[in-house]
C-alpha cells in the first residue's frame, strides 16, 4: 500500500476510484508474472519447465534452462541451469506444489545435453542439495557428454565430497547416437546436433507420449529425424529481429551464432516440417526484441499450435 500511495501521488490520483482501479491493475499485472500455467493433458506423462531463460544472461524473470519429465512420480532432469532445485522444489509436496516426482530428495536421473556453463552451473545444486538438505542417500545418475566424469570429479573435490561420491552419484559418459538409457518408464535417445562439437538432443519416449528436445542447435535434420510422431517438441530460438539489430556491426558473432542457433524463422520451417503436436519454445534468445517479434517470426511459415514457454509451465 505505501507503494501505491507513492504511486498515486506520483500521478497525482487521490480519490478512491482511481486508487481502486490501479490496484487492481497492479494486481493483475502481479498474478499475471506469477500464475503458473497448465497445458497437460495426461495423468501419466508431464513436461515441467524448470527454467525457461536463454542464453548466459541473468535474466530476474527466468531461471536458467531445465527441463522435467515426469513419468508416473520419477522424474528425469534435462539440463541444469542455475535455479533448477528451487524452481522443483515449487512443484513439490513439501512445499505446497502438486507433483509428486519433484520432490527434490525423489529425483533420480538427470541428462545433460552440453557442457555449456548456461547448462551446468545448477549442477552442484543438484548433485549436494538433496543430499545435504535431505540427507538421500541413493546416488544420482546421470548421463552426460563427455566431459561430464571430470566435470563431476572437481565439483566433489571442490567441496570436499570425494569421500562421499558413491551415495551422491554415479556418472555415466554417453558418446554415441541412440538409446542412452531405458526402464520401465522412458527410453531415452541421443542424437547429435548442430552445436559446439559434442552438443546433443534427446527423445524421450514414455508410455503415452513422445517428446523431443532439441538442446542448443542451428536447424538440424537429426532434430527432423527424431521427432517423427513427437506429442511435444520443445526447441531453442532465437528472435532474428533483435539478433540483426544487436549485432548488426560484429560479423565474427553473428556468422558464430547463426551456425550453432536456430531463429525464429528457421524453426518455424522445420516445425512445418515435422508437425509436432505442440511446439514449445524454450531457451529463446530474444537480443531486445518483443515476444510479439517472435510470435511473428514463427507464424511466418509454421501453421500449427505453439506456445512461448515460461517458468513452471506444466504440459
Ligand atoms: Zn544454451
Ligand atoms: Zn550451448
Amino acid at each position: 500500500m505505501v507503494f501505491l500511495n507513492q504511486f498515486t501521488r506520483l500521478i497525482n490520483l487521490r480519490d478512491m476510484k482511481s486508487k481502486s482501479l490501479i490496484l487492481l491493475l497492479l494486481s493483475f499485472l502481479i498474478v499475471n508474472v506469477s500464475a503458473q500455467r497448465d497445458f497437460s493433458d495426461s495423468d501419466t506423462t508431464k513436461l515441467v519447465i524448470l527454467g525457461s531463460g536463454g542464453g548466459p544472461g541473468p535474466s530476474p524473470f527466468h531461471s536458467g534452462c531445465s527441463l522435467a519429465i515426469i513419468v508416473f512420480d520419477t522424474s528425469y532432469i534435462i539440463d541444469f541451469g542455475t535455479g533448477l532445485v528451487r524452481k522443483a522444489a515449487a512443484m513439490a509436496p513439501t512445499y505446497g506444489g502438486h507433483i509428486k516426482g519433484l520432490e527434490i530428495k525423489n529425483i533420480g536421473y538427470a541428462f545433460l545435453t552440453h557442457m555449456h556453463p548456461d547448462h551446468t552451473l545448477g549442477y552442484p545444486d543438484l548433485l549436494l542439495t538433496p543430499w545435504w538438505a535431505f540427507r538421500r542417500e541413493k546416488p544420482l545418475e546421470v548421463y552426460g557428454p563427455h566431459g561430464i566424469n571430470q566435470m563431476t570429479d572437481y565439483i566433489l573435490k571442490a567441496y570436499g565430497q570425494t569421500d562421499n561420491q558413491e551415495s551422491l552419484v554415479n556418472t555415466h559418459e554417453y558418446t554415441e547416437e541412440g538409446i542412452i538409457y531405458q526402464d520401465k518408464y522412458v527410453k531415452v535417445e541421443a542424437f547429435p546436433v548442430l552445436h559446439m562439437p559434442n552438443s546433443w538432443g534427446f527423445r524421450f519416449t514414455t508410455p503415452d507420449k513422445v517428446i523431443v528436445i532439441s538442446g542448443d542447435t542451428a536447424p538440424s535434420e537429426k532434430v527432423v529425424e527424431y521427432s517423427r510422431g513427437a506429442d511435444l517438441l520443445v526447441h531453442e530460438v532465437y528472435i532474428k529481429k533483435g539478433f540483426d539489430i544487436k549485432l548488426a556491426n560484429d560479423e565474427a558473432r553473428q556468422l558464430w551464432h547463426k551456425s550453432n542457433h536456430t531463429s525464429a524463422y528457421e524453426l518455424g520451417e522445420l516445425a512445418n516440417r515435422i508437425n509436432p503436436e505442440l511446439l514449445v519454445l524454450y531457451h529463446i534468445g530474444n537480443w531486445g526484441a518483443s515476444e510479439q517479434d517472435l510470435i511473428d517470426e514463427i507464424n511466418e511459415k509454421y501453421k500449427g499450435r505453439f506456445i512461448i514457454g515460461q517458468d513452471l509451465d506444466v504440459f
